[in-house]
């Protein structure tokens, strides 16, 4: 998926799409209460026949594959609730909020592109949506437009030339992958080779996000609802919180970009991804519950995926259930405080989470490998844009997280220390997948 701002649109087409996101709002809510009236009723769940019926003729003034777009999006939003439940999450409720906006939608084949323009319908008797063209979009494909809490995006969902690849079925060289918090991987290969990915800068971002928000809400309280301050107050929120997603998104992708990477060079052909369901939902507190459901594994399964389909390597993911209490030397169980191993019993040491990734080897791929010789420490990339270093101090003056929003932007990004890669391999040539 490519993103392309819609920062500098007219008034009018502002007000566009304003109108169409609200009207696309209402399609949603029309399906949620068709469904909530189904399911209070006890009578048959609709199906998208259902939803079609009570949002065509006119009822929404939207283009009717945009009205689709938004019945589809319901459906499926229904379909993951209902498997979410089954499996024994009963918190997850299906859709039942008022929506004021929804991503305004179009299948690829509704998109019109001319020499220099990309039009996008809006029903009959209203203007269409004309935006540039980027160059590098060659074909038709679906798109949303996309309101980001400062401005509009336009999300193009670009197709995969080539995903038809021959699977092999047994695979010599495999390796495990243990998600983290502290460090957002740790990839073991059944080669003695191990790559620990760190996760502090994302975490670090997360918190510095975390206490912007509470001094914004505190300023934001003494406010009167609604006045000019308060409004000013949640329009920098807004722009806070985009920046610090864009950063972190950065980062989950440059991390995962790297382990993509290391299991290319040594030659791995499939790769197992512990899933860390069950942690998660674990309750220790405030902090640890802060740090927890701030934690978007599931984002960097998804990052896994792509990356490794693209490279052609086979990905799959499992339950990773006790494999980092258990001693990898003698199997004794203990759960281990702080990021090194230590065991009671035999005196094994260790990284903490490759502990993790060696004992997923025999879950995985019914195979038993010794603690790796090796371990690459890698960061995922830059945290922080540094200026020329300070003559009195000796260190360098950091631009502050929180103000990125100007100041940082037109300095060029410079390595702070050198980063340990693996050989042939810049950290620059770490892009996004
Ligand atoms: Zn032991």
């Amino acid at each position: 998926m490519r993103i392309v701002s819609l920062k500098k649109l007219s008034k009018r087409q502002c007000a566009l799409i304003r109108e169409g996101q609200s009207e696309a709002a209402g399609a949603w809510m029309a399906c949620r209460d068709l469904h909530r009236k189904a399911r209070e009723e006890n009578g048959p769940w609709p199906g998208r026949d259902a939803y079609h019926r009570i949002t065509k003729g006119g009822r929404f003034s939207l283009h009717s594959q945009s009205i689709q777009q938004v019945f589809r999006a319901f459906d499926a939003a229904v379909a993951a609730a209902r498997e979410n439940r089954r499996n024994g999450r009963k918190e997850i409720r299906y859709p039942y909020k008022d929506k004021r906006f929804f991503p305004l939608m179009w299948p690829a084949q509704a998109m019109a592109l001319e020499e220099k323009r990309i039009v996008l319908p809006m029903g009959r008797g209203r203007s269409s949506l004309v935006f540039r063209r980027p160059a590098w979009l060659t074909e038709k494909c679906a798109c949303k437009v996309v309101w980001n809490g400062v401005y509009n995006e336009l999300h193009i969902s670009l197709k995969e030339t080539d995903s038809a690849s021959e699977r092999k079925e047994a695979t010599e060289r495999h390796a495990t992958v243990d998600l983290a918090q502290i460090h957002q991987a740790a990839v073991v290969t059944n080669t003695g080779e191990a790559l620990v990915i760190s996760g502090r800068g994302i975490r670090s971002l997360k918190r510095l996000h975390s206490k912007q928000l509470g001094k914004i809400q505190k300023k934001r309280s003494r406010c009167r609802k609604g006045s000019r301050r308060w409004r000013k107050l949640g329009r920098t929120r807004a722009k806070l919180t985009l920046c610090a997603n864009r950063r972190i998104r950065d980062l989950r992708h440059k991390g995962t970009r790297r382990i993509v990477n290391f299991c290319k060079d040594h030659g791995i052909e499939a790769v197992f991804i512990g899933n860390p369901d069950a942690v998660r939902r674990n309750r220790c507190g405030r902090r640890h519950n802060q740090r927890m459901s701030q934690w978007e594994y599931g984002k960097d399964i998804d990052y896994l995926q792509q990356k490794s389909e693209k490279d052609r390597i086979e990905c799959f993911i499992g339950d990773e259930r006790g494999t980092s209490s258990r001693c990898p030397a003698c199997g004794h169980r203990h759960k281990p405080k702080g990021r090194y191993w230590r065991c009671p019993k035999c005196g094994f040491q260790g990284h903490r989470d490759v502990v993790g990734g060696v004992n997923m080897h025999p879950l995985a791929f019914n195979q038993v490998v010794a603690f790796p010789e090796r371990i690459t420490y890698l960061r995922p990339g830059l945290l922080r844009v540094r200026r020329s270093s300070s003559p009195d101090t000796g260190r360098p003056p950091l631009t502050s997280g929180g103000s990125c929003l100007a100041k940082s932007r037109n300095q060029a990004p410079q390595r702070i220390r050198p980063l340990r890669v693996p050989s042939g391999n810049s950290p620059q040539a770490a892009s996004h997948g």
